[in-house]
């Protein structure tokens, strides 16, 4: 089959690993793989003003022969150097003047994770490389027929689309109109009986690239947590300037229909209010309720504000809400220096975060076999994610989804709009109010309010404070006392331990490590102790924020019950640790800032790669006996190697190793060779340490390749943590803290003195197929290798794999 691709609608990060991941899977599938340079415009135009595809200068760069030659023929059908120099017409050696529609092998797409440029020393380059446009021609029948007629005359008949809903809508009509632009070809004399016979069938899928996260039955558009990156950094920057001169900002960022972008900015940048479409303000005039909110937080001393607005934004009756305007009104009414600051495309550029790396390889991946899979029969699928899981849906149903969202918010049938959108969404809304509004009035009344106290425990982790913000932000809406304890298990015996306040907590959003202090001490140190002082501060909630001695120490608490009633409390554990080993869970806090570290140092590491061409880097990283970040990271920055605690490492797998990386340079066009990525776990192995493999390489690599090491340690702890960890946190947070509540309320029905509190109102808040589930301490010990500290099953193991998969490892021809 031949497979195109093509990018559409606004660019977006992330649109180049998509045409990476369909052109390497294309290919692995025995397809030979095309892509369509800008959007649907470059179908309509095609090749007309260029020589047939069969030029000697499309021919396969180097002649190998070998067991499998048309998947050769494709793996070396480019030399690597397609649109390199970001003026999208030099091809080394291909001439693209004119031509649309372009044949492409596997290394024309090595290395377009980072938008690729880093790969060459050149700077970073945003948006997609073989370009996008919005087609006018291509929403006429006319410009569809000539769209058709090039394709047909390239001989491809499946085409994956990424792009905004515009974009798959425009898929959706070219297929349904398929079989009839094939006839009016053939009609005209374009197509002759024998390719009207063999494409009666065009096989399309979707992929959702638009950074506004404004697709329904999907969680999380390519390119959505870049944009999320970009804003949150300009915030966090903003910061600075804003407390410094106790100025407000007001930040416009994008989102005409969907307030995901504004929502979770404000959620993750700690912002005092934030303006959505789907939800406007509650209250007429909203002009007063913003400024009491404002005012409040002024009074108690709070030096800046930050208004986000989406550009989307408007009153309940539809009227738009400004950034000039909100401007005024707080300058006006509250008398604040106040500044714009609108974003605008800033959004989009930038090189692609972790996620929008992983999540279009495995959409990408998917999709070719949504189109090898493609019957006439069947509807067009849109892939999309849910539940952590890449999923196949109805195209169409999904774009009609989409448009019912601002059907309704045009309808002013706001509740519908918001309860169109995920429940993750919601439950940011609810967040943000939670934590960014000081209340004028506590919502409990007396005699439900309770003394939790927090303690971080392990390893610092992204995402550690900004839960401990929001889990004392809500407490004291809700009447709570929040007690800090400093050190963990450690301070609480030194009496290391003090109430937090509202604006105490104000800039910990942004702060990576631990604000509270961390220690690995567990509570059986003195168990005794440890009871006495819960006794004596009168702790009636224990929150532990950490890996996996958190949770460890929460078993201990818990069969502690048996000896001492201060134990017959709630205690609830939110996993943060970057190794990810926290049983049943499949996301902890923290992993997201970490990959994102990983990204960013081996982006770096392959730049310095391309001074010598030719070398590979062993990068080591931390993640203890789980090898978590090693896979997910190798699977972001496209690595050729990983090794894990899970697998080990030993002779065989190295002179595999040795074998497949000599194959592979020696496929490499000379001259052109890159750097490539070796990731390995720290506790991988014993004996072939990170110093050894290099050393082994460097003997075994000869005049192929040279090899370097690198170890990442506690650089993978990441600086500020990413938006999505710290809105997690804040999803996680409140969601303990209900669970607290619910837990007391319950105990507080049995008799003061035979208190005695049920197993699982000790337990460990999860993330299983991305819905939140209560897991009581007890249960999770049996998912638990106590020893080797990390969960027994892991959602993950397949990805190494696909690692492998993504450089050919697995085909037939180099070693595996
Ligand atoms: P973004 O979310 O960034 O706006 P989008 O894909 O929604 O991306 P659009 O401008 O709406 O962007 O659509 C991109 C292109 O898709 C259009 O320029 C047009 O060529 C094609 N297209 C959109 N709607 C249709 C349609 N109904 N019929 C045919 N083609 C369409």
């Amino acid at each position: 089959m031949k497979i195109a691709v093509l990018t559409s609608g606004g660019d977006s990060a992330g649109m180049n690993a998509v045409v990476r991941a369909v052109v390497k899977a294309g290919i692995l599938k025995g397809c030979e793989t095309w892509i369509v340079r800008e959007g649907y415009e470059g179908l309509v135009r095609g090749n007309a003003d260029a020589e047939p595809t069969e030029t000697p200068s499309l021919k396969p760069a180097v002649d190998v022969k070998v067991r499998e030659p048309s998947f050769i023929q494709n793996l070396r059908f480019g030399d690597g150097e397609l649109l390199r120099d970001g003026t999208g017409d030099h091809t080394g050696g291909r001439t693209l003047k004119g031509r649309y529609i372009i044949r492409v092998g596997w290394d024309d797409v090595r290395g377009w994770f980072a938008e690729c440029e880093c790969a060459l020393s050149r700077p970073v380059q945003g948006g997609t490389l073989i370009g996008t446009a919005r087609s006018a021609a291509f929403r006429t029948q006319e410009g569809r027929l000539k769209a058709a007629y090039n394709l047909i005359k390239e001989g491809i008949d499946a085409l994956a689309v990424c792009g905004g809903d515009g974009s798959l809508t425009g898929a959706d009509v070219f297929r349904a109109e398929w079989p009839q632009l094939l006839q009016t070809l053939h009609a005209n004399g374009q197509i002759t009986d024998e390719q009207l016979q063999k494409h009666g069938h065009l096989r399309i899928v979707g992929l959702v690239g638009s950074i506004d996260n404004d697709m329904s039955m999907t969680d999380l558009t390519i390119g959505a947590p870049t944009a999320l990156h970009r804003i949150c950094e300009a915030i966090d920057n903003i910061h600075s300037t804003a407390n410094s001169h106790s100025r407000a900002f007001v930040l416009e960022v994008m989102g005409r229909h969907c307030g995901w972008l504004a929502l979770l900015a404000g959620v993750s940048s700690g912002a005092d209010f934030v303006f959505i479409p789907e939800r406007p303000p509650q209250a007429d005039p909203w002009e007063d309720m913003m400024c009491d909110a404002i005012k409040r937080h002024r009074e108690i001393g709070k030096r800046k504000t930050i208004v986000i607005v989406a550009e989307g934004a408007h009153d309940s009756q539809l009227k738009p809400i400004q950034a000039s305007y909100v401007k005024d009104v707080l300058a006006d009414r509250l008398g604040l220096d106040t500044r714009v600051t609108t974003l605008g495309h800033i959004q989009r550029g930038g090189r692609p975060c972790a996620w929008d790396r992983i999540l279009p390889t495995l959409q990408g991946l998917e999709a070719v076999d949504a189109l090898l899979e493609a019957t006439p029969d069947k509807p067009s699928y849109m892939i999309g994610m849910r539940e952590n899981r890449v999923t196949r849906v109805p195209l169409m149903e999904a774009v009609a989804m989409t448009q019912s969202v601002t059907a309704a918010i045009k309808a002013k049938d706001f509740e519908k709009a918001m309860s169109l959108r995920d429940p993750e969404f919601q439950e940011s809304l609810k967040g943000f109010f939670a934590t960014s509004t000081l209340e004028t009035e506590m919502l409990l009344p007396p005699a439900k309010r309770i003394r939790v106290a927090i303690m971080h425990m392990g390893a610092p982790a992204g995402g550690m404070n900004a839960a401990t913000r929001a889990a004392v932000r809500y407490c004291l809406r809700q009447g709570h006392t929040p007690l800090a304890i400093s050190n963990g298990f450690r301070g609480l015996l030194d009496d290391n331990i003090y109430e937090l306040s509202w604006l105490g907590v104000d800039n910990w959003m942004v702060r990576g490590g631990s604000e509270l202090g961390t220690n690995r001490q567990l509570p059986d140190v003195d168990l005794g102790a440890v009871a006495a002082k819960f006794q004596e501060y009168g702790i009636q909630a224990l929150l532990v924020i950490g890996g996996f001695e958190a949770f460890n120490s929460l078993v201990i608490l818990e069969e502690g019950r048996k000896y001492y009633p201060a134990f017959h409390i709630p205690m609830v554990h939110i996993p943060a640790t970057i190794s990810n080993n926290v049983p049943m869970t499949e996301l902890s806090l923290g992993t997201d800032t970490s990959m994102n570290a990983l990204v960013d140092a081996c982006d770096a590491i392959k730049q310095s790669a391309s001074a010598s061409r030719n070398r590979v880097f062993v990068v080591e990283t931390q993640g203890g006996m789980c090898g978590y970040i090693a896979v997910m990271g190798a699977l972001a920055v496209g690595a050729s190697i990983v090794y894990t605690p899970e697998a080990g490492i030993d002779l065989n797998m190295l002179r595999a190793d040795v074998k497949f990386l000599k194959a592979r340079y020696g496929l490499d066009v000379k001259g052109k060779s890159e750097g490539r990525i070796v990731i390995r776990s720290e506790k991988s192995s014993s004996i072939y340490t990170t110093d050894v493999i290099t050393q082994v390489y460097k003997e075994e690599g000869g005049a192929l390749f040279d090899a370097r090491g690198a170890s990442l340690g506690h650089t993978l702890q990441g600086g500020v943590p990413s938006p999505l960890d710290r809105a997690a946190a804040v999803r996680f947070s409140l969601k303990s803290m209900a669970f607290i509540e619910q837990q007391h309320e319950i105990l507080m029905k049995q008799p003061a003195k035979t208190r005695t509190a049920a197993p699982d109102s000790a337990a460990v808040i999860t993330i299983q197929s991305s819905s939140i589930q209560w897991v009581p301490v007890k249960e999770m010990v049996a998912h638990a290798d106590m020893k080797l500290r990390r969960g027994k099953h892991t959602w993950w193991q397949d990805m190494k794999g696909l690692v492998e998969t993504l450089v050919a490892r697995t085909q037939p021809h180099l070693p595996s």
